[in-house]
């Protein structure tokens, strides 16, 4: 029998509601590298109609796809509301994607509108003639935009397209709350980028699961700092939790350099921020020479890769700051899991669950796969690739592709998706990852982590940054190769063999024998995937055949 319950879709247009009326006075700060923006919620609201209406005039209809080529700000949160609120589906633009990939995942979006900040217009301007369903840009802020001027585009400024509209706007109220909402490419390092589909569904869901205690623990006394990039996953879903949690939110813009975030957090006394780890690596570094006042940042969330545990020991020392590891992808909201600890575990007890990748939500469930396809137990040694599903998990991929190829490149499997991550998940439901299943290196039968020797090497005060990778060996079919960014040393007298054989033999007391590298190279610098990760794809293409024994 069917419950006596009504039937409500779960839409974007009723965060929007909802955080632009009963939180109307939140506000949404844009840091500008000189005096912030400001503006309350409920003037973004107004806006969010402005821009919806702007948007009608330029023909957005249905479920058209509306670009964003834009950093954090308030701007861009209207495009985040507007955009999906009146049914059309929101494409933000991964503005560290080279151009080839952008203008292949905007026509494959058949964006017909971008929205571009003043600031990345030449980055637009050299794609723009490959972007064949576009019709219309529009740029924010102070910018020449002659660049953009090209045959079969029109140009607007986004102040001179809202100015004089109507401040409400008639939003679909049946909108299906299945229906796409957002749109986001994953980064491409696995191959051709692939696109997932958020729904107005799976983002409430989502973003309610951020808001509570054991998410992210956001409320109307939170300031949010993102420095997690709106153009890609969302910001992690922040900006549409802050609407429904009522959460003040702290736009760093295109500051996303030390010296900046550290002024934004003494002056705009964020409680709660979310990034990589190796912008809160940075950050400490500076914080080192040119102190700042951290007190009011409680929690930071940290993922997108592994978060080093000297890392988040020294924020909690010297500054209280709780750093909270997370997991998650492009495909899982990201919201996946979060490591806090369970109650009454305390000291190093505590600290071993916070290294973990966290605990899932009930709503997604997680299986660990063995090599055969078979369920492995979730008994917190046996390690098997991990996969998830739930009500915010993708079930395919967007486009053409997937309609060709319904498991997405073997990325779906009896309805789960394959996370390509590899790792074990304990019996109350910790889930520790050893690696990506493309990064593993498998020596002579045995998987040796690269996750692992990384986060040793990141834990030693030498070494600025790391990542180790598999190299070709005829004996044990790949070994692994340690490169290291070692850190200035101003008695630079033992030379780098040297400080990497002190390295070597650091290791060396962490791990076991076999599964300590042989072949090192110091470097200058790690290269970065356009998501923050170290690009090992890159690295395996760049050292196939460095290795320095
Ligand atoms: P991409 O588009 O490059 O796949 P995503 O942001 O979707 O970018 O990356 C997701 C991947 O990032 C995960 O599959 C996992 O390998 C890695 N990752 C995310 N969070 C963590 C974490 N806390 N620890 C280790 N790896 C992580």
């Amino acid at each position: 029998m069917l419950s006596t319950m009504q039937d409500i879709p779960l839409t974007i247009a009723r965060i929007m509601q909802h955080g632009t009326t009963v939180h109307g006075t939140s506000e949404v700060v844009t840091w500008t590298g000189a005096a912030p923006r400001r503006a309350g919620y409920a003037e973004v609201g107004r806006r969010a109609a402005q821009l919806a209406h702007a948007l009608r005039e330029l023909g957005v209809h249905g479920d058209e796809r509306v670009a964003t080529l834009m950093w954090n700000n308030q701007e861009h949160l209207e495009c985040y509301l507007a955009v999906p609120s009146m049914g059309a589906v929101l494409h933000t633009l991964n503005l560290r994607l080279p151009a080839g990939q952008l203008a292949w995942i905007a026509n494959q979006a058949e964006d017909r509108v971008v929205v571009v900040d003043g600031t990345l217009v030449p980055l637009l301007a050299a794609v723009l003639p490959e972007l064949k369903t576009v019709e219309h840009v529009v740029v924010t802020g102070p910018a020449d935009t002659a660049p953009l001027e090209q045959p079969g585009k029109r140009i607007h400024r986004y102040e001179e397209l809202l100015a004089g509209r109507p401040t409400g706007f008639d939003w679909p109220q049946d909108l299906d709350e299945r229906s796409g909402a957002a749109l986001c490419y994953t980064s491409g390092t696995t191959g051709d980028p692939k696109g997932v589909l958020y729904s107005h569904r799976s983002t409430y869901l989502h973003s309610l699961q951020i808001c509570t205690a054991e998410g992210f623990g956001l409320g109307v006394t939170s300031r949010v700092l993102p420095v997690v990039p709106m153009f890609h996953v969302n910001a992690w879903g922040l900006p549409y939790a802050a609407m429904l949690s009522g959460a003040s939110l702290v736009m760093p813009d295109r500051f996303l350099q030390p010296e900046h975030l550290a002024r934004m957090i003494a002056t705009e006394r964020p409680t709660n921020a979310a990034a990589i780890p190796t912008i809160w690596t940075g950050l400490l570094h500076h914080l080192d020479e040119h102190p700042a006042d951290l007190s009011s940042l409680r929690e930071v969330v940290v993922g997108g890769s592994a978060c080093p545990l000297p890392l988040m020991k020294a924020f909690q020392e010297r500054y209280g700051t709780r750093i909270l590891q997370a997991w998650g992808m492009t495909e899982t909201s990201p919201l996946g899991s979060v490591a806090r600890e369970p109650a009454g575990v305390e000291g190093e007890a505590a600290w071993a669950y916070r290294a973990t990748q966290g605990r899932l939500p009930a709503t997604v469930q997680v299986r660990l796969v063995g090599p055969d396809d078979t369920v492995v137990p979730n008994d917190g040694g046996t390690v098997g690739e991990i996969e998830v599903r739930g009500p915010w998990i993708t079930g395919s991929y967007y486009g053409s592709d997937h309609r060709a190829d319904p498991s997405g490149g073997g990325r779906f499997h009896d309805g789960w998706l394959r996370t390509g991550d590899i790792g074990s998940v304990s019996p109350d439901g910790y889930l520790r990852l050893t690696d990506r299943a493309k990064d593993v290196i498998k020596s002579g039968g045995e998987w040796i982590s690269s996750v692992e020797l990384e986060n040793h090497l990141l834990g030693h005060p030498a070494v600025e940054d790391a990542a180790v990778i598999a190299v070709p060996d005829p004996k044990w079919g790949e070994r692994p190769l340690a490169l290291v960014v070692l850190r200035p040393d101003p008695a630079t007298a033992p030379g780098e063999e040297h400080r990497l054989r002190a390295l070597k033999d650091f290791l060396a007391r962490h791990v076991a024998r076999w599964q300590v590298p042989e072949h090192w190279a110091a470097v200058p610098a790690i290269p970065k995937t356009s998501t923050g990760k170290s690009d090992k794809k890159a690295l395996r293409a760049s050292h196939a055949d460095a290795a320095v024994p």
